[in-house]
């Protein structure tokens, strides 16, 4: 009879088992891994990009508790990540494009790999997109794509579009030029809202020409994407022709499209949590700014992912238990 209930007593079955993957790296997501590292839980955070969220985009904050004076959003998020990483917590710059929360076992899927963790945390934020560009729905998977590392191979020596400003972005734009013969890069902002080597590398690139402050306004084609229509303040509208058109676009909604309605959602369109944050499916916890009724503020989110690592290692601890139980 085994008595030992130290949580790393059950091998997981493969290196890409764990006992939680935390979808997003915000504050939530990045808290959550702290604790449940700390746990000794074996911890995956995928996370898009460091300045794919609300908190790593923010020029400055200066209300964050125990970090008087500004400090960049960013560099807030890092010294989180860090401190989870220094526990054991593993990140992995991914992005998720869909899940299956059927069965004990619940399945990620990645561009860059697929996973399988006994708990999941939901930590998207609100950066969702909810009106899309002209032409896009109509085009999609037609040349309009949301995955470089996906599709990049079918536009081979061709000119693409990449419409986006934050890292995700950017890494996606580089990954494209290894195969296309130029990037025209839309950034909707005069700035581009990544970590200063990125846009470093990005600004050089010969293959990448950067069109700063242009907002893609339409995608244009037939049965296929055959250009784009940009706007520049203060200039006349230009049509570029491109194959392609990867976007990478933020907006103000909850991040759930990955979700495809597994879980349930409320009349406002919201997730639905218990006071642990659970959702209605066991072993799959929502917490910071993907709950719509959640006050965005830093700290919350981060209390939120605290709350739901807890209650996580309770769980787990406790299966652990009944079948030490059932064993004797
Ligand atoms: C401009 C601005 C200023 C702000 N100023 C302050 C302030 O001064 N003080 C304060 O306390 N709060 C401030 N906030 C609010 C605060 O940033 C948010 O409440 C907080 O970041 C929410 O944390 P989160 O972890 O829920 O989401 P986010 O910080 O948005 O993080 C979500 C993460 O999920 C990742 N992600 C999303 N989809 C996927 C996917 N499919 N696959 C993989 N990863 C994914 C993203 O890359 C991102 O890193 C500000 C927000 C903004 C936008």
């Amino acid at each position: 009879m085994d008595l030992n209930l130290d949580f790393n007593s059950q091998p997981l079955e493969n290196d890409n088992a764990y006992d939680v993957v935390i979808i997003g790296g915000g504050p939530a997501g990045a808290t959550a891994a702290i604790y449940t590292a700390r746990a000794d839980l074996k911890t995956l955070v995928i996370d898009k990009g460091l300045t794919a969220g609300a908190l790593g985009l923010t020029a400055k904050i200066a209300n964050y508790p125990g970090v008087p004076g500004e400090i960049s959003g960013a560099d807030l998020l890092k010294t989180m990540r860090e401190q989870a990483q220094s526990f054991g917590a593993i990140f992995t710059a991914d992005k998720v494009q869909a899940v299956d929360l059927t069965g004990e076992t619940k399945t990620i899927y990645a561009n860059g790999g697929t996973y399988t963790a006994r708990s999941i945390i939901i930590a998207t934020g609100s950066m969702g997109r909810g009106q899309r560009v002209k032409g896009e729905d109509e085009l999609l998977g037609r040349g309009v794509s949301y995955c470089a590392t996906c599709d990049a191979a079918f536009f081979r020596d061709q000119v693409v579009a990449v419409a986006g400003n934050s890292d995700e972005a950017i890494e996606e734009a580089l990954f494209l030029t290894k195969f296309v013969q130029r990037v025209h890069f839309l950034s909707p902002t005069p700035e581009l809202k990544a970590e200063s080597h990125m846009i470093e590398e990005i600004t050089a690139h010969s293959k990448v020409t950067l069109h700063l402050g242009t907002v893609l306004r339409e995608v244009l084609g037939t049965n296929r994407v055959e250009a784009v229509r940009v706007a520049q303040r203060g200039k006349a509208e230009e049509i570029i022709p491109v194959t392609g058109a990867f976007i990478y676009l933020q907006g103000g909604k909850p991040v759930t499209d990955f979700l495809q309605g597994q879980l349930p959602i409320s009349d406002t369109g919201c997730l639905v949590v218990d006071k642990e944050y659970q959702t209605a499916l066991p072993g799959v916890y929502a917490v910071g700014d993907v709950l719509c009724n959640h006050v965005k503020q830093a700290v919350i989110a981060a209390a939120e992912g605290a709350v739901a690592a807890i209650a996580i290692e309770k769980n787990l601890h406790h299966r652990k238990q009944l079948a030490a139980d059932w064993a004797k």
